[in-house]
């Protein structure tokens, strides 16, 4: 930032039609004007001046120049998003700003991780895709949703598109950037005293971002499911878990198939096996849940190899 300004200062700045509508306008005429390969293309005061409603030339300086440093970016070859502008006129475009429809309640695939019944629904609550259990009444999993992602799906490709989203989200998070603004993310493993299955998964890793204040949480568990090492070993027994939503990880939970266990104290450290059928990948952690190594158990002789 070059200076200190207020976010009322930088809200201030978007409350006038003409200077949303030049934002919509350079993202507009960006979208025709690209070739591939060509990066984003910037406009001339006179390409924008074509495209927006404005009385006249000074009009448009006058709003141009309010714009330029915080919502777009001038070089001597025209104007182009900066990345405030880019973000808030793809929100505007999308319409994110609207009510969602209502979803739900639909019948999804997955067992209950409180009481095991195949009886898994899923509703639009808020902001949220939300999952509960029929038969023990209790929320099984919530995972954020757009108005856009809602609008442009019927109900299957919805619930698929929430499963991809959840997994991409998973994977950077381990890998420490916050899927909601790109910091760096810190993460702790903490026991859950009230973990609904002690005996499998009895703790969460947390991970906390410091700039836009987002919290992630996660059984221990499911922080590996979509580490390199379980998507190859479930890849190779012909399950895809990067297509499969969190809550479709209950029923391994619940059957004791996936368990945690803390091996060492002082610094702490976790392992975490992933049982299908008579294998088995164990994945051992420190105490910022980042896997250190792994292995793969084969049948019940025990033979393995470590990678
Ligand atoms: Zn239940
Ligand atoms: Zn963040």
């Amino acid at each position: 930032m070059t200076e200190n300004r207020s976010a009322t200062d930088i809200f201030r700045l978007l409350a006038d039609d003409t200077r949303v509508d030049v934002l919509r306008a350079v993202a507009v005429s960006q979208y025709e004007l690209e070739q591939i390969g060509s990066g984003a293309a910037e406009l001339a005061f006179s390409e924008i001046y074509d495209y927006v409603d404005v009385e006249n030339t000074s009009k448009l300086s006058y709003h141009l120049g309010e714009l330029t440093g915080t919502y777009l970016r001038k070089s001597d070859a025209g104007y182009s998003l900066s990345h405030a502008g880019e973000r808030i006129v793809r929100f505007i475009l999308s319409g994110n700003y609207e009510q969602p429809e209502s979803f739900g309640p639909e019948p999804v695939d997955g067992v209950c991780v409180f009481c095991g019944e195949e009886a898994l629904e899923a509703a639009l609550s808020h902001q949220f895709l939300r999952i509960d259990c029929t038969a023990c009444e209790r929320q099984v999993t919530g995972q954020s949703v757009t108005p856009a992602q809602i609008r442009t799906r019927d109900g299957e490709s919805l619930v698929r598109s929430v499963k991809l989203r959840g997994a991409e989200d998973a994977r950077q998070i381990r890998r420490g950037m916050c899927p909601e603004c790109g910091a760096r993310l810190s993460a702790d493993v903490v026991a859950l005293p009230g973990s609904p299955l002690p005996d499998a998964d009895p703790f969460v890793v947390t991970s906390s971002c410091e700039e836009c204040l987002r919290e992630y949480n996660s059984p221990l568990t499911y922080s590996v499911v979509y580490h390199p090492a379980s998507i190859a070993f479930h890849w190779d027994r012909g399950v895809d878990v990067t297509a499969r939503g969190v809550w479709e990880f209950h029923e391994c939970l619940y059957e004791g198939r996936w368990t945690s266990e803390q091996t060492a104290s002082d610094p702490d450290e976790y392992v975490v096996v992933l049982r299908h059928g008579d294998d088995a990948v164990r994945l051992y952690l420190d105490s910022t849940a980042t896997v250190a190594e792994t292995e793969r158990v084969r049948g019940e002789s025990g033979e393995f190899r470590r990678s």
